[in-house]
């Protein structure tokens, strides 16, 4: 099982700014794992849907934070890395093979007047055409951690980056890393072998990585690839517009390192971003909602999981499963507006059988079932 084995749809479709208009039930914002599980709901119930996401990976917390934690609170699973939650949330969606689009930022909402439909934009050029929306965004797009300084925003994407894109540009260049976790350390041990001069910055002796890699960087230091210098970065030196040197405050002094890219990787930080500005009430930096339906203050917009916020609300991936249960059951009648949505239990239910087991094995489940069956108007 791998989340690859999702439908997932990257570059190729986010490149192009794209304005034709993708069309469905749902929108679901956030693919982390109350995300996940909303899509396959969402297949349940009879909707479509898409999913967005910011980031390059299904999973949210789960994948970006904790990925080799032992969860056990999920029901019928005693123990399960973070990870394998991810892999088992993303196998159960795969039947309905519903579009991922990874690396897209929702930013616009409109409402229009004519069809009551939402229109929705990513940052990156999607459209989607939607008749109900579910966010579960949990903390937020996880953004990198900038460099708060003021020179750093006229050389972002130049010469002072947050993440390495292509190897190519740093080759025979001299290269600051700032930063002390697994994502500086194993780039500095990367761009050593390119680079004419590799510098870790870090504001501790210590590093927050794994040992393995901790213990090359050092190595990499004693043999003179690597220069492990501890402080903190507070003046970039760029006179001309090219990156010339970087000066690093020191506990007994300061040192002024000549750097021609600053590839500062301080981590993730979770940011609502625009959904911020979409009108939804707020409470401190989590969105309201209505726990009958966990619709939020704008019909057809729904919260669930982490962004959701209601008295006695637990951020649990349990509690965000029961979340996008119910709102999707809600989202239908946006989405259905004439039609009564009749309730049938997944046991009971041959099209999801045969969806999910494949015609034959559907068949001869439900041939011996002669009990009544429990289907009933919601
Ligand atoms: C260390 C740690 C251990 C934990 N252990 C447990 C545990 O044992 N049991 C348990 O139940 N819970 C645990 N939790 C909590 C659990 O991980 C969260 O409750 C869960 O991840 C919430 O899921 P979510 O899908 O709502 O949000 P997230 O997992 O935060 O996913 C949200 C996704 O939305 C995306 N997103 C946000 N905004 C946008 C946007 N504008 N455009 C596109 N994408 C966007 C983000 O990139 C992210 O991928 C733990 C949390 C941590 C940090």
């Amino acid at each position: 099982m791998s989340v690859d084995a999702l439908a997932q749809t990257g570059d190729a479709e986010s490149s192009a700014g794209e304005s034709r208009a993708l069309r469905t039930d749902v929108l679901i914002v956030g693919a982390g794992p109350v995300g996940l599980f909303a899509a396959f709901e969402a297949g349940v119930i009879g909707l479509s849907c898409h999913v967005v996401d910011v980031l390059q990976a299904v999973g949210g917390q789960c994948i970006e934070l904790y990925p080799e934690k032992s969860i056990f609170d999920i029901p019928a699973i005693p123990v399960c890395t973070a990870r394998e939650l991810i892999e088992r949330l993303s196998e159960q969606c795969r039947p309905f093979g519903f579009p991922v689009h990874l690396g897209q930022r929702v930013s616009s909402l409109t409402h229009r007047d004519d069809d009551k439909r939402w229109t929705v934009t990513t940052e990156q050029g999607l459209v989607f055409d939607a008749a109900a929306i579910l966010l579960s965004a949990g903390n937020g797009a996880f953004v990198p951690q900038r460099l708060a300084l003021p020179e750093a925003p006229a050389l972002e994407g130049r010469l002072v980056h947050y993440a390495v894109p292509k190897l190519a540009q740093f080759v025979d260049t001299r290269v600051i890393i700032a930063g002390g976790g697994d994502s500086a350390l194993d780039w500095a041990l990367a761009l050593c072998k390119i680079a004419r001069h590799v510098s870790i910055v870090h504001r501790r002796q210590t590093f927050r990585a794994a040992a393995v890699t901790v213990e090359q960087v050092r190595r990499a230091a004693t043999d003179g690839e690597i220069d492990i210098v501890t402080g903190t970065i507070v003046a970039l030196r760029a006179p001309h517009g090219a990156l010339e040197s970087v000066d690093v405050k020191q506990i007994d002094g300061g040192v002024t390192l000549p750097a021609d890219h600053l590839i500062a990787l301080y981590g993730l930080v979770a940011d609502l971003g625009p959904i911020a500005e979409w009108g939804l009430d707020t409470r401190g930096g989590r969105i309201a909602v209505d726990t009958s339906c966990y619709e939020t203050s704008r019909a057809g917009i729904f919260a669930v999981g982490d962004v959701a916020t209601y008295p006695n609300k637990q951020k649990l991936i349990l509690s965000g499963f029961h979340e996008a249960s119910l709102a999707l059951r809600k989202a239908y009648a946006y989405a259905f507006p004439d039609q009564k949505r009749v309730h049938i239990h997944s046991s009971y239910d041959q099209k999801l059988s045969a969806r999910i087991l494949g015609d034959s094995a559907s068949s001869a489940g439900v041939t011996g079932d002669k009990p009544v069956t429990p289907r009933h108007l919601e």
